[in-house]
């Protein structure tokens, strides 16, 4: 639970008034590098940090892209092998009925 009341401290005791990063709640804290006003809180922006991380779906596009493009570059090569194989062949045919 977020403290919102000073007075909860020791009257003497070093507070800092903080405003939470995921709720924007003004609150009191012991720490100075506090970031949440609760658990809560800290869960949520933990969360969506972790959203954030996974790959986003930008990146799985381009990577998509990038993929099919590889894939048309190699389908060309193997059609150019295709091709340079059935002129050997027809060559071969031809130098063997030419020996006949
Ligand atoms: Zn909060």
């Amino acid at each position: 639970m977020p403290q919102l009341d000073r007075s909860n401290f020791k009257y003497n005791a070093k507070v800092f008034e903080k405003t939470c990063l995921w709720c924007g709640t003004i609150y009191f804290a012991s720490r100075s590098t506090a970031k949440y006003c609760s658990a809560t809180c800290r869960g949520y922006a933990n969360q969506a940090k972790a959203a954030e991380q996974a790959v986003p779906y930008d990146e799985t596009e381009k990577m998509i892209s990038a993929l099919l493009s590889e894939n048309a570059y190699l389908k060309g090569q193997l059609q150019r092998y295709v091709t340079d194989n059935e002129t050997l062949r027809k060559e071969l045919e031809r130098f063997q009925s030419n020996g006949n």
